[in-house]
């Protein structure tokens, strides 16, 4: 489940500067039954590149986070897992 999760949004390649690429879940974590995906539409602020080429992949991959979905991206992959690049 964790690794289907992260899959789908360190796919796109190459980032939108244009718009927030992160998919986030509708609804809040205390929301019953299934929630659905939905591409954020903040504007990015920053380009995020994973440090390691994940298995059974031949790129980095990348991706344009707005400010508030940065913050999440933190929060599921941790400090060590990309870098991060302004704008
Ligand atoms: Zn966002």
């Amino acid at each position: 489940m964790y690794g289907k999760k992260r899959k789908s949004i360190m796919k796109l390649i190459p980032p939108d500067k244009k718009r927030c690429q992160a998919e986030i879940l509708d609804g809040s974590f205390m929301t019953l039954g299934p929630r659905k995906w939905i591409r954020c539409t903040n504007k990015p602020t920053v380009v995020i590149t994973e440090k390691k080429v994940p298995e059974k992949e031949t790129k980095k991959g990348s991706m344009a986070l707005c400010k508030d979905c940065l913050k999440g991206a933190y929060e599921r992959f941790g400090w060590n897992y990309f870098t991060v690049k302004s704008i």
